[in-house]
């Protein structure tokens, strides 16, 4: 049960079932309609906190997925802009849905796969590549996209892209963090830990 309680100055208690949106990055994963592929909330906390956006800033969620990133990046502050870049044209109307029940109906939405598809898009200051970071020129097109002083964050979780992001590290600097969340969960009885797979991050200011 998505509202915008907050948003509207309502007192949560007067709707017990509600998702409180907070103002603070990292989400229930529940709060966003997805098929699995989604950036945790623990990792979305630090993906956000990395994309620092600031004033007016416009971002590109490179990878998409459930919108999740471009949609907690325009949460932070209503002067912030986001594309979400997603070729699945089911998740594609997802990204719509999730924004219109999470108040940000002004995310917008590009068709496509990155490169070709971020031909023609506003210089962006900060862009997150989510997916399809190992396709051909993706990474070297954000590169040569950001404004001086943009950040560009990309979270790898196939072995193939933490090749990639450690050849990029080697060769540009920035930061390198891997980063392991485990949750607990029911284990008979009792509970256990649940590992997610680990995530590596490589950011790294233009
Ligand atoms: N950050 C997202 C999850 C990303 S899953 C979230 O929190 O919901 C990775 C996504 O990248 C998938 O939806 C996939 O369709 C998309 N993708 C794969 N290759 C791509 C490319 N070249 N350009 C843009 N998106 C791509």
């Amino acid at each position: 049960n998505v509202s915008r309680i907050n948003i509207l100055g309502i007192e949560p208690r007067a709707m017990p079932d509600a998702l409180v949106i907070s103002y603070a990055p990292g989400l229930p994963d529940s709060a966003f309609e997805h098929d699995g592929q989604i950036t945790k909330r623990e990792i979305r906390a630090l993906t956000i906190s990395a994309l620092a956006p600031a004033s007016g800033q416009l971002l590109w969620d490179i990878g998409a997925g459930s919108g999740s990133v471009g949609i907690e990046w325009m949460l932070m502050h209503p002067s912030l802009s986001a594309i979400a870049i997603e070729p699945e044209a089911k998740r594609l109307n997802r990204i719509a849905e999730n924004a219109a029940a999470l108040g940000v109906p002004g995310l917008q939405l590009c068709a496509g796969a990155a490169p070709a598809a971020l031909d023609g898009l506003a210089t962006p200051d900060a862009v997150f590549i989510g997916g399809g970071g190992t396709d051909d020129g993706v990474v070297d097109t954000a590169i040569k996209a950001l404004k001086p002083g943009g950040r560009l964050v990309a979270n790898a979780v196939t072995t193939e892209m933490e090749t990639l992001l450690s050849v990029l590290y080697g060769e540009l600097g920035g930061r390198l963090t891997r980063v392991q969340i485990a949750r607990a969960e029911p284990l008979g009885q009792m509970h256990g830990w649940r590992p997610a797979m680990p995530i590596t991050q490589w950011v790294w200011i233009k």
